[in-house]
């Protein structure tokens, strides 16, 4: 049997659900509600491994932000020293 995947738009929830392909008429578990849409089950994994994805390549922006500042900061202190070595 497949396994299709629910929402309910009335409380925003999601749920698996098996059936067959001419399935009677499926209500949400939580409220009830016949307000539902079928969320296709390959669409939930692509969403979320591109989310990941993007959150991975935002943690390197901000190592690279941070290494400039790290090294920004060490030309800052180079420049403090120059200074005080000339008095
Ligand atoms: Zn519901």
């Amino acid at each position: 049997m497949p396994k299709y995947n629910y929402g309910c738009n009335v409380c925003n929830r999601e749920w698996a659900q098996w059936h067959s392909m001419d399935a009677p008429s499926i209500e949400c578990p939580h409220c009830f509600s016949k307000n539902i849409e079928k969320v296709p089950s390959n669409f939930i994994t692509i969403t979320k491994a591109t989310q990941e994805k993007k959150a991975a390549k935002e943690n390197v922006v901000d190592h690279i932000e941070e290494n400039r500042e790290i090294l920004r900061n060490m030309r800052e202190n180079a420049k403090n020293e120059d200074v005080l070595n000339n008095d």
